[in-house]
């Protein structure tokens, strides 16, 4: 295949969004894109570049005092009817337009016409987001090389409207057990009902009042819920094991180990059982790098709800955020598309940043 990133596309977000749209690239299929984009990078005599897996990294060293990221996943989610990409009128349509190949395509753009930023930037172009951790191209580089991921600052260019999502909520998972006496139902009295116990666990769900933070003046709405409920034995028993499935979604100023105290308090004197956890990330927005790239954009950071690969830079002690053209609604959707002047202004906001002065 001839490689279809050619100069006068690359010199383009919007063309280039749509070069990157029309190379498919389902996750654990990111191949072709990303000898795409290593062969541009390689040919780019002011950055050094490397590959791991079907991530592809390129990093300036210019002496800066900070070294800042800007990051972009390569995959998409599967196909839905929307490939190649279409126009109409101001919007492109397409799979990964949204999300996130039309900010993927700012990380190469600048890569290639930034020679010399203000800050060192290293660009991630990365395999596997949408699917599990245990493929995620940024998390096998924090194993395998976590020297490349060092910096002061990071973006990671995911859909966000154009707006700063700053940080990002943590999420546990936990099960609240009760536990009861089985008996035939003609004799209920002789048991203890495990299900009826439960009340009391949902009684406190529904009474509990969700915190509402403000970090760095980002507002974090946190939120309990439970999410599946499991008990019963058969038609004519007592039952004498009920869970009740708890998500907690909390603010970044917790940490796990907090939120579960937390947790174990709101349920005190029932079981409960941690299944699965992911800690939060503060915003971060202190760095003299984040206060400049707020500047640029000129609008107020809301704070991310979701999880996202924030997390996993602000684990290692870099503050981290989100910025993207796409519409976050739009993700994963057959209707998914980006407006072309939603590129343009991203663009214009990340050069004002990077350019020297
Ligand atoms: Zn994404």
């Amino acid at each position: 295949m001839e490689n279809p990133l050619t100069p006068e596309v690359l010199a383009d977000p919007v063309a280039l969004t749509r070069a990157l749209v029309d190379i498919e690239s389902v996750s654990l299929n990111e191949k072709a894109i990303a000898d795409c984009v290593e062969e541009v990078l390689r040919g780019v005599p002011h950055l050094s570049t490397h590959r791991h897996g079907n991530t592809v990294m390129a990093r300036t060293d210019l002496g800066r005092s900070q070294r800042v990221v800007l990051a972009g996943h390569l995959d998409t989610v599967p196909l839905n009817n929307n490939f190649p990409s279409t126009m109409r009128g101001d919007l492109m349509y397409g799979c990964g337009t949204s999300d996130m190949k039309s900010g993927t395509a700012y990380a190469l753009h600048l890569a290639v016409t930034l020679p010399e930023p203000r800050y060192d930037v290293t660009y991630f172009f990365y395999e596997a987001e949408e699917i599990e951790s245990r493929y995620n191209g940024l998390n096998l580089v924090a194993q395998a090389f976590p020297e490349w991921l060092e910096a002061d600052f990071a973006v990671l260019l995911e859909p966000t409207y154009g707006i700063v999502e700053a940080g990002c909520q943590g999420t546990m998972r936990s099960v609240v057990t009760t536990a009861g006496v089985r008996a035939h139902s003609a004799r209920s009295w002789h048991g203890v009902n495990a299900i009826h116990a439960a009340g009391e666990v949902l009684r406190r769900l529904q009474t509990y009042e969700a915190r509402r933070v403000t970090i760095d003046g980002c507002d974090y709405r946190e939120g309990m819920n439970a999410v599946r409920i499991n008990g019963g034995v058969a038609g004519n028993v007592v039952p004498d094991h009920c869970e009740v499935e708890v998500n907690y979604r909390f603010a970044p100023d917790r940490s796990p180990a907090e939120a579960e105290a937390h947790l174990r308090e709101v349920f005190a004197g029932f079981e409960v059982t941690v299944t699965d956890t992911a800690a939060g990330a503060r915003p971060g927005l202190e760095a003299a790098p984040a206060k400049e790239f707020l500047a640029a954009v000129g609008a107020a950071p809301i704070g991310k709800l979701g999880w996202t690969d924030v997390a996993r830079f602000a684990a290692m002690g870099i503050p981290a955020l989100n910025f993207g053209p796409g519409d976050p609604n739009l993700a994963h959707h057959p209707d998914e598309h980006v407006e072309i002047s939603k590129i343009r202004d991203g663009a214009a906001t990340l050069h004002r940043w990077l350019a020297p002065a």
